[in-house]
């Protein structure tokens, strides 16, 4: 397994791959590596010759009060699970490497991004989809790998690729969750035993929404109420619990077509997301 830490290096590899005839599969990522990035390997390793991951906690998409500084980062333990999965390279840039000091062109998506963590994260998706346009850029794989885990990023992702005509198939990955059901994150790291316990509530109060429906439920509010209240009773604080669509993230009141149930919430000072799919 290759570690390439420059853009030459890296988009020098891709090329050499493509003219073996080679496709190449792309899963980026901020590391701290969980069963839920490495499904992402398995995918891509089915749809293509050659994987590349990429570590980068990409500080642009970080708020001036968020975790950047203290996001965990263990390369040696990434390293091993990426050898193990059978990824062929590892991207592992460093900022200095990403950014000129004087970096000053943005990429943004405008529809999606007002919504949800683009709400309550104000400038983080301006963060996300330059990186990952920069990324591509470098990479340039055929077919990139993202996790439902972050709905609304994947959403907006391909509306970027659609509509900037980046030449990347996209593929979004189921979520995966902890036996108990807690969405896997490299965030659940920061949370105490009792935090940790009480999160619980998030992905209990979003079973509670699907079996709601299942039961025939259809108006947003009861939907959104349950989990809410789920998270309320376990002292969590809320960001949004909100139904939107999945096509365009519009609020609705009522589950008529697809739609997304979305929660952030925080424990302690860890923000936590996690959703699911009706209709
Ligand atoms: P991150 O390292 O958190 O930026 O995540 C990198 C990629 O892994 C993103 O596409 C995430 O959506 C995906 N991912 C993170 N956690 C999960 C999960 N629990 N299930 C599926 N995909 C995930």
């Amino acid at each position: 397994m290759m570690i390439l830490r420059t853009t030459p290096e890296m988009r020098g590899q891709s090329r050499t791959w493509h003219r073996a005839g080679e496709s190449v599969g792309f899963v980026p990522t901020m590391g701290f590596l969980h069963e839920g990035h490495l499904s992402l390997v398995r995918i891509a390793k089915e749809r293509c010759d050659r994987v590349v991951l990429s570590i980068f906690v990409n500080p642009t998409q970080f708020g001036p009060n968020e975790d950047l500084a203290a996001y965990p980062r263990d390369f040696a333990r990434d390293e091993a699970l990426c050898r193990t999965a059978g990824v062929d390279a590892v991207f592992y840039p460093e900022v200095a490497t990403m950014y000129a000091p004087d970096h000053s062109t943005w990429v943004v998506e405008e529809a999606l991004t007002g919504v949800l963590c683009g709400a309550s994260r104000p400038g983080h998706f301006r963060g996300v989809t330059t990186v990952v346009s920069k990324l591509f850029h470098i990479v340039e794989p055929d077919v990139a790998v993202f996790g439902r885990k972050d709905a609304q990023q994947a959403l907006v992702i391909e509306r970027m690729v659609r509509d900037l005509d980046f030449a990347v198939e996209i593929v979004v990955a189921p979520l995966v969750r902890e036996a108990d059901g807690l969405a896997m994150s490299s965030r659940n790291k920061y949370l105490s035993a009792d935090e940790r316990q009480r999160a619980l509530s998030i992905s209990r109060g979003l079973r509670q929404a699907v079996a709601l429906y299942e039961r025939g439920e259809r108006v947003g509010a009861a939907l959104c109420g349950a989990v809410a209240g789920e998270i309320a009773a376990a002292a969590g604080r809320i960001d949004y619990v909100e139904l939107v669509a999945r096509a365009d993230l519009r609020p609705v009141a009522q589950v008529e077509g697809p739609v997304l149930l979305a929660v952030a919430a925080r424990f302690g000072a860890t923000r936590l997301i996690d959703n699911v799919f009706l209709g």
